[in-house]
């Protein structure tokens, strides 16, 4: 299995970063994305750092990288911050850009300024042909975060064919029709299994399996029966486990059609290097 976004830079790791990593291995997830926007471009390159610390050690999840600038830290997508990203993006182990987009909901900084750093970063990770991790997030129960989304996609994204990943999927089922439509994989997390989220699971109930990813957003968003604690790779299985039942599936059959979904969006091999 595939655990499609953590941050596991976090510092709330610090203390046992090791022993997190293995649990993640024995619950069965062979590979993490770890996402690089840190608390801020000053930290972006800290998910490749990790990659190449843990990557080689048997009994380790593999570890891929992203780079990016998150909606509230796009006040500090300046010229430097946008060649850091360029330099990251190059690397082989950071194979996508992310996670990006829109946040209307906390609006850390203003939408226009939101708007602007996505268009900036699109640009670049399309120079870098980097598939793109998007958080979007709209005002209470609308879909206006969303709208401009699509807007921007539909102009600067569509045109690469490079597609992407709608992460931590919370919106209805047209926006995740349109997602689809762009080439996007729609990217499940723990919240899937929370009490209250039955139109979340009215959606993952109508996805195609060759669409859909499973991800823990660690170390926020643990599922059900570890809610409010911190969260970590090894419990993206619960999250798993609630989609095989959903689509009357088995857990493997799960593992196995998102795993594969990964490696054809990144144009992955699973048996060698990359
Ligand atoms: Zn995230």
């Amino acid at each position: 299995m595939i655990d499609s976004h953590a941050h596991l830079d976090s510092e709330r790791y610090t203390g046992d970063r090791d022993a997190m990593l293995a649990r993640a291995f024995e619950a069965g997830v062979g590979a993490v994305l770890s996402i690089g926007i840190g608390e801020g471009p000053a930290e972006m390159h800290q998910a490749l750092g990790l990659c190449r610390q843990y990557n080689g050690r048997p009994n380790f999840p593999r570890l891929y990288a992203s780079a990016g600038i998150y909606p509230h830290s796009t006040t500090q997508a300046d010229d430097n911050a946008l060649a850091k990203l360029d330099a990251l993006l190059a690397m082989p182990e950071v194979i996508a850009c992310g996670e990006i987009g829109l946040d209307y909901y906390h609006e850390g900084a203003p939408r226009a300024v939101q708007r602007e750093g996505l268009r900036r970063q699109l640009e670049i990770a399309a120079a870098r042909k980097r598939p793109v991790l998007i958080h979007c997030r709209g005002t209470n129960e609308t879909t206006d975060a969303w709208d401009d989304l699509f807007l921007i996609l539909e102009e600067h994204w569509r045109p690469t064919g490079l597609g992407g990943i709608m992460h931590c999927f919370g919106a209805g089922w047209e926006q995740a029709r349109r997602s689809l439509d762009l080439g996007f994989l729609v990217s499940i997390a723990g919240n899937l299994t929370y009490p209250k989220a039955q139109p979340l699971r009215d959606v993952a109930t109508r996805m195609p399996l060759d669409g859909i990813l499973v991800e823990t957003d660690a170390p926020w968003l643990a599922p059900a029966p570890h809610r409010g604690q911190r969260n970590e790779p090894a419990f993206v299985t619960q999250t798993a486990q609630t989609l095989a039942g959903l689509l009357n599936l088995s857990e493997a059959e799960i593992a196995s059609a998102t795993t594969k979904n990964f490696f054809r969006l990144f144009s992955l091999r699973p048996d060698v290097g990359h």
